[in-house]
């Protein structure tokens, strides 16, 4: 099947700060296409789609649309009320048409479409209070001395946002269920070695000035934005691949749709790759009682 995408509207401006258009997002799209479609490759997706870009409308799609051409593949899992067929993006030309389509930020969930039930992923959602992302790098290392204790691969990236993202890969076996007990656990150790820094409080209001791990983004419906989505936010920053070693001396606000194609080599988009490549990890059983 001849999957052709045409771009409409090449010249619309989706960030207006850095004056990128469709045309330029759906180039960068095309760009680190290699390194990023691995990590949404099978799984459901989440999209946030600003048609007007990111001072127009936002919004959350999870459902594919009607409109959607027949080579656009879906995993459909039955929710509360419908189904919903969720886009799947297995190859670059899914990629540009979701580009398209001003999909601007990528959610993939830590299941794939084989086995929707066993995930296989776990990530510690790293969420400093307002402009301090100094205090997100502090216990991000925090968080490393406690995986690499426990004898865990790690990857981490900046979320585009305002924190840092540490996701382990982890064999499927585990359920649901599971995964969220041992997100639990860990968040609970961190929090033990140093109380005076990390909260488990949801509230903003509640968290004391303290950094927030947040373990409820792990079970099968949850997401975590991609590495190489680009965030619907003014600066047009990106979710981006770095290495411990950079932390404390790289500033997430540089990782930009503008910026991240030449960047593409560094140290944290290889380790990434790298790692696609490993035999994948249990979940220790310190984190499983
Ligand atoms: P930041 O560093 O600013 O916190 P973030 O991507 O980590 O950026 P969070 O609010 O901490 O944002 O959420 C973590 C993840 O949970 C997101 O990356 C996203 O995939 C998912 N998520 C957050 N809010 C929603 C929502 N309203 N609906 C669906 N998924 C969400
Ligand atoms: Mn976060």
């Amino acid at each position: 099947m001849t999957k052709t995408v045409k771009i409409t509207n090449p010249d619309k401006v989706l960030w207006p700060s850095l004056d990128i258009t469709k045309r330029r997002y759906v180039d960068y799209l095309d760009a680190v296409g290699e390194r990023m479609l691995p990590w949404l490759r099978d799984r459901p997706l989440s999209l946030v789609r600003a048609p007007d870009g990111v001072t127009g409308e936002r919004y959350y799609q999870k459902d594919t649309p009607k409109y959607a051409p027949s080579w656009i593949r879906t995993v459909t899992i039955p929710a509360a009320r419908r189904d919903v067929a969720y886009t799947v993006c297995n190859d670059a030309e899914t990629l540009a048409w979701l580009g398209n389509q001003a999909a601007l930020e990528f959610h993939p969930a830590p299941v794939r479409r084989d086995k929707l039930e066993r995930p296989d992923q776990l990530t510690v959602d790293i969420d400093p209070p307002d402009d301090a992302f100094e205090a997100a790098v502090e216990v991000a290392r925090l968080v490393l001395e406690v995986t690499d204790d426990l004898g865990l691969r790690t990857l981490l990236k900046t979320s585009g946002g305002k924190g840092l993202h540490i996701v382990m890969p982890i064999r499927r076996g585990v359920s649901s269920d599971e995964l969220r007990r041992a997100a639990n656990r860990l968040t609970e150790i961190v929090q033990e070695r140093r109380p005076d820094l990390v909260t488990a409080e949801f509230r903003k209001a509640d968290r004391g000035g303290k950094v927030m791990l947040d373990p409820s983004r792990n079970h099968a419906g949850a997401t975590v934005v991609a590495p190489y989505s680009p965030r619907a936010r003014d600066e047009a920053t990106v979710s981006f691949p770095v290495v411990p070693a950079e932390l404390g001396r790289m500033d997430p606000s540089a990782f930009t749709i503008e910026t991240v194609p030449k960047l593409l080599d560094r140290k944290g988009p290889r380790a990434w790759s790298e790692a696609e490549r490993e035999a994948s990890q249990r979940i220790p059983r310190a984190l499983l009682p």
